[in-house]
């Protein structure tokens, strides 16, 4: 790990099942897709077997509009966890997609101060290795 954080890598996801996998290889492809029930038409996330409107097991993957609002974040100003190159202070924001999903990912674009609720926010992906691409979000021109 002391050479991966010297070149300034971080920690990649390590799916612990196909559902979550699943939604990592769409982010890896640049697309931020949610599982789509096909009885209800309900989105879901964090990935997961059955529909929590329908019961469901039926689904396909979606690809999502991308856009959604600040719902919450938090800010960090210590670097507890030395794996991840950001500069302190850096915010993990919950977006609200359109489809009504809530996801956490990292802020681009915006100091952490000058966050706010309800801030229209749009998906962005950056390689942070080879064949491997993270979601973060960043604002969103009017
Ligand atoms: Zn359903």
């Amino acid at each position: 790990m002391t050479g991966d954080r010297a070149r300034g890598l971080r920690p990649l996801p390590e799916p612990d099942d196909d559902l979550v996998a699943a939604f990592w290889e769409h982010c890896a492809q640049g697309r931020l897709c949610f599982q789509r029930c096909t009885e209800c038409g309900a989105w879901r996330h964090l990935p997961r077997v059955l529909c929590a409107q329908c019961g469901s097991a039926q689904f396909q993957w979606s690809p999502s509009s991308g856009r959604g609002r600040i719902f919450s974040w938090t800010v960090t100003h210590q670097p507890l966890v030395r794996d991840f190159p950001e500069p302190v202070p850096y915010a993990v924001v919950v977006v609200e997609l359109e489809e009504g999903v809530r996801m956490v990912a990292g802020l681009r674009g915006l100091a952490p101060a000058e966050l706010s609720l309800d801030l229209p926010v749009e998906v962005v992906f950056e390689t942070v290795a080879e064949g491997s691409r993270l979601p973060f979000f960043r604002p969103r021109k009017p």
